[in-house]
């Protein structure tokens, strides 16, 4: 084992969380002592902890590095002498990478989804009005139509995000982007060129 191995095996990110002053709520949650957290928003799982209001994220060494201002190494020694663990020479010592890149994907990803969600209820908004028939024999305006059929939903989707706690957002945004729905609104609410598309689909009709 690694002086890291043998930390993260003895010391829970709660425990190490308690130890330094974090006061942890009993869902596990505190406020994130690395951005301005007026409502506890880092979670500690057992073994890694994650801040939904700025991303940070990492096992319970890379807490104490950033709380302290500490090299991971450092870290590591520091935690060993705090709870009297005896670390093995650091013969082997295996850096631990922080998944850092693929939290800021997600909060990349979060923000798209709400913009690409309000940027198409904008534009629903305007085509519901702008589009409207404006006598009962009117033919319906295929925007009209679907600013109809679609504006309460994504009007509820944005809600959703909007009001969502941190992990039903996570799950919000995943899904979203897994089923390819952001990659279908990102086109519905982008610069759709609207003579064009519907010039297009009535050549192709
Ligand atoms: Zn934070």
């Amino acid at each position: 084992m690694t002086i890291y191995e043998t930390i993260k095996a003895a010391i829970s990110v709660k425990q190490a969380a308690k130890h330094y002053g974090l006061n942890v709520n009993r869902n596990g949650m505190v406020c994130c002592p690395f951005h301005n957290d007026r409502h506890p928003s880092l979670k500690l799982n057992e073994d890694y902890f994650y801040c939904f209001g700025c991303g940070a994220k990492g096992d319970v060494i890379d807490l104490v590095a950033r709380l302290f201002d500490l090299s991971s190494y450092e870290a590591a020694q520091k935690l060993a002498a705090d709870f009297g663990i005896d670390p093995k020479p650091p013969t082997a010592v295996a850096m631990v990478k922080p998944k850092r890149p693929y939290i800021r994907q997600f909060r990349e990803d979060e923000m798209l989804c709400f913009r690409v969600l309000t940027d198409y209820l904008h534009l629903l908004e305007d085509w519901k009005v702008r589009y409207a028939p404006k006598t009962p024999e009117e033919a319906l305006d295929d925007r009209f139509v679907e600013a109809c059929q679609m504006i309460d939903y994504i009007e509820y989707l944005a809600d959703y995000l909007t009001f969502a706690d941190e992990e039903e957002g996570f799950e919000v945004v995943k899904s979203m982007k897994e089923t390819g729905y952001l990659e279908d609104l990102k086109y519905l609410s982008g610069s759709r060129d609207e003579e064009d598309v519907y010039a297009e689909e009535a050549k192709a009709a």
